[in-house]
């Protein structure tokens, strides 16, 4: 653990104190605390008015109950969440997730990260983030919709375009952010369409969205290899899951002439050594909703399928972890390390456990956190709502070209944060402390709210 200015331990140790049991919170704020002792040194008056103690404290918490029926007719009980945790930017803007590890700890550790976030894009939106423990793995559409409608009929009373503005995450996609709109919709009455973002094209949706995510995770990679004098041109490239982000992080590796040789689900991975077949990749997670296996099996010969196991241990140049939190341990790390990786850039949120980002840090190896590196979603989702409240639809290259110049911006003001701060190529350090300073300067601004 690295060493930590006094006042930001007893900040630290009081957070672990009101959140007992809450790893991946606990983790996410320590990282951030851990990235602001040069800052407090500079400027004590930070620490004025609990200002701290007061960004590591949601601003409101909502837990409710998500009752929906089967297609057996069963009565299903899920747990809904929205943890709005920052709004002195803008209103609260983050995803929804469903899956079965969904707590409270988690939904805070991603709407901490995602107010850093957020802040780094320089964009008008504060930080939030949402889900269910509903697991819609092996559920039919019907059950979908029945489910989203539900978990909407609650939600919809703390959203509205001024307050907070959901959109997707893991299990969250363009079906269930449709059946959540159309709920919202008839509830409300009103069409408003900047209420979520992700949005299908016919009804209010943006251009490049889908693609943000992994598509900004890229350029700002490419942008760290920059700085050493070479791209992602004739790289081999590993990238975990298969889900959106990893999909279109993909996608850009491709066109920037790497070659992608392995991608993961939960269940295992597969290691294609001619480059991963996209448009196979694309059918099977988004049309057929089959598992990652699948792949080798219809490839056949030349294809590998891992059945658990790590995708870290195939030798690559840059990684892209674009799964879930922690997937990348210390010991992955290392492993990536002994066979020459290069750079490392996180699609995922905390997807490297800090073991793992200090044996990177330590080897020289470049390192994109998640909170700077995969911004590129939540900001094409303002791209969105600015469409949205001008009633306008922008071009493909029109809203590409907005994400490709806001992620050039984000890597820049990273390093240059770094830079100022005495830690050259520290894009933690920099992430952290240039996010946290706008935050803390709107904060400061508005009074003890
Ligand atoms: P998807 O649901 O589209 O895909 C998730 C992928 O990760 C799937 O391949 C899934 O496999 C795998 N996965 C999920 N949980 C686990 C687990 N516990 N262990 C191993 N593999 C797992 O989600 P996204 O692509 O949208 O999100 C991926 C990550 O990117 C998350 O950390 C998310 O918070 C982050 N992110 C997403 C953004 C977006 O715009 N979508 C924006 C910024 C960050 P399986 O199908 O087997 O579950």
């Amino acid at each position: 653990m690295t060493k930590m200015d006094e006042k930001l331990e007893a900040i630290m140790a009081e957070v672990m104190r009101r959140n007992t049991g809450e790893e991946e919170f606990i983790q996410a704020v320590r990282e951030v605390l851990e990235s602001l002792g040069r800052v407090v040194a500079k400027r004590p008056d930070y620490t004025d008015d609990a200002l701290i103690e007061r960004i590591c404290e949601p601003e409101r918490q909502i837990i409710f109950r998500v009752p929906w029926v089967d297609d057996r007719g069963h009565v299903c009980i899920n747990r809904g969440f929205r943890v709005q945790f920052n709004s002195a930017l803008g209103p609260y803007k983050g995803g929804l997730r469903f899956h079965p590890s969904v707590n409270l700890g988690i939904v805070k550790f991603l709407g901490f990260e995602q107010t850093f976030k957020n802040a780094l894009t320089g964009l008008p939106i504060g930080g939030g983030k949402g889900g269910s423990d509903f697991n819609p793995r092996g559920r039919s559409d019907g059950e979908i919709m029945r489910f989203c409608q539900s978990f909407m009929t609650e939600l919809s009373r703390h959203l509205g375009e001024y307050t907070d503005v959901p959109a997707g995450d893991i299990g969250v996609g363009g079906r269930e952010i449709g059946y959540m709109f159309g709920q919202y919709k008839r509830l409300m009455n009103r069409y408003e369409a900047a209420v979520l973002t992700g949005k299908g094209l016919v009804y209010g949706g943006s251009r490049a969205r889908k693609e943000a995510t992994g598509y900004g995770a890229a350029y700002f990679v490419e942008a760290m290899l920059a700085t050493r004098g070479t791209s992602f041109d004739g790289k081999s490239c590993v990238v975990s899951g298969s889900g959106n982000v990893a999909i279109y992080t993909m996608e850009k590796i491709r066109a920037n002439g790497g070659r992608t040789i392995a991608c993961s689900d939960s269940n295992g991975y597969v290691v294609d050594e001619r480059g991963i077949d996209l448009d196979l990749v694309k059918e099977l997670k988004e049309v057929r909703r089959e598992r990652i296996s699948v792949y080798a099996e219809e490839k056949g010969a030349g294809v590998r399928y891992i059945s658990g196991g790590s995708i870290w241990d195939v030798p690559c140049d840059v990684a892209m972890p674009s799964a879930t939190q922690n997937e990348l341990t210390g010991k992955d790390a290392r492993r990536l390390v002994e066979n020459g990786v290069l750079a490392v850039g996180e699609g995922a949120n905390m997807p490297s456990t800090p073991e793992a980002v200090r044996v990177f840090q330590e080897a020289g190896v470049l390192f994109a956190p998640g909170k700077a590196a995969n911004a590129g979603g939540v900001a094409t989702s303002a791209l969105e709502m600015q469409q949205n409240a001008s009633r306008d639809s922008w071009t493909f290259e029109q809203t590409e070209q907005r994400l490709a110049s806001i992620m050039r911006h984000i890597h820049d003001t990273c390093a240059a944060t770094a830079e100022e701060f005495g830690a050259p190529g520290n894009y933690v350090l920099g992430a952290n402390i240039a996010g946290f300073v706008r935050v803390a300067e709107a904060m400061r601004a508005l009074g003890v709210i």
